[in-house]
């Protein structure tokens, strides 16, 4: 099938069942009302997802005159799909349903090589947890990795990624025994798309990933900008401060040399938890760090959002610890900033764990929930 032809145009169906998706809970007069179709359309269509196992009765809601509605509301374990994230270091392996929530996960230590062992490795831990859950093959809709690097755009080959030394990377080469569909999404792209997708936000957003390396994603109109050769969003390179510390792209001064999480953790033998604990419980010598590391942040915040101005979602495995700081960091943006506000802007993430794994899932249930 063209492309073309499965895209663009979402029919009554997928648009009732998105109603239902993001209310969670809906009778079908609303569902009428919310979305102009007149109710036997509405009936038709509940029927149909409803046969397909998609939509099931929920509960009856009190009446307001009449008969008493019975809300529609969602099947959430109708298709799951698998996330895996790949790192330099570690692999981790979710598996979610089509509300994206996590159903079972897993996450071990596995130094990355380029070897058809290590991948044999990582589909035999997919296999496993689909067989431990307990779900249906035919119920996962695909599987998504998730992987530091630049990738084409129809996420079928890794073309380089410096974090794991390796380029011209097949999806076939990784997948090598999985049945199901498969694709290659870029890690800080897909954590950005698991937090907007959890917020149901149709916002212009910028996710800026703080994890052992600095990434990040671009939302402008609900879409995921990747920019002409799908580097769009490589905050991590940024130069922040001309011939300034060598970052390990090979230049200096980027970004990444004074706002990746490892800049902190390096000070707690690489535990990040124990960085926070230690600041928090009055380590003299932690203080001068975070202030330091602070003032770098906020200035790349500020970088990203005089160009953007919209929202800055504040993520990675470092967007866990920064809730509380949340009004510190908005007090010192405003301290440099030519369009000073509230700064209410700039938020810590939601999803505090496995993000990229499970915006690689999604890779494939957002299309599906699309083209229903
Ligand atoms: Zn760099």
């Amino acid at each position: 099938m063209q492309k073309s032809q499965i895209n663009d145009k979402e029919t009554t169906r997928s648009r009732i069942y998105q109603m239902v998706y993001q209310t969670e809970s809906i009778s079908k007069p609303e569902l009428a009302n919310r979305l102009g179709l007149s109710l036997p359309t509405v009936i038709q269509n509940v029927r149909s997802l409803q046969q397909d196992g998609l939509l099931i009765d929920g509960k009856t809601l009190k009446s307001t005159g009449g008969r008493k509605a019975t809300a529609i509301t969602l099947d959430k374990n109708a298709r799951f799909s698998i996330g895996t994230e790949i790192e330099r270091n570690h692999v981790s392996v979710v598996l979610v349903n089509l509300a994206a929530e996590i159903i079972d996960y897993v996450r071990i230590e596995k130094p990355f090589e380029n070897t058809q062992v290590y991948y044999q490795e990582v589909v035999k831990i997919i296999h496993n947890l689909i067989e431990v859950s307990g779900v249906g093959k035919k119920a996962v809709l695909g599987t998504g990795f998730s992987i530091p690097g630049i990738l084409t755009r129809d996420g079928q080959m890794l073309i380089y990624s410096h974090v794991l030394e390796v380029a011209g990377l097949q999806c076939t080469t990784v997948t090598r025994g999985l049945p199901y569909a498969s694709i290659l999404s870029n890690d800080a792209n897909s954590a950005g798309i698991a937090e907007t997708w959890k917020r149901h936000s149709r916002e212009n957003a910028i996710y800026l990933s703080l994890s052992d390396y600095v990434g990040g994603a671009i939302f402008l109109n609900n879409e995921l900008y990747l920019g002409e050769n799908q580097r769009g969003g490589e905050f991590g390179h940024i130069t922040l401060v001309r011939d300034g510390l060598p970052c390990y792209c090979g230049k200096k001064g980027c970004v990444d040399a004074y706002c990746s999480a490892q800049i902190l953790s390096r000070h707690s033998e690489g535990d990040l938890r124990r960085f926070f604990k230690e600041l928090e419980t009055g380590n003299e010598d932690l203080k001068p760090v975070w202030e330091r590391f602070l003032y770098h942040l906020t200035t790349t915040i500020n970088n990203l959002v005089v160009p953007f101005d919209c929202k800055i979602i504040l993520g990675g495995y470092l967007g866990e610890y920064l809730e509380k700081y949340i009004p510190l960091i908005r007090k010192s943006v405003a301290e440099i900033t030519t369009f000073a506000g509230n700064e209410d802007y700039i938020t810590a993430c939601t999803y505090k764990k496995e993000a990229s794994a499970v915006g690689a899932a999604l890779m494939f249930i957002r299309p599906f929930i699309k083209q229903l």
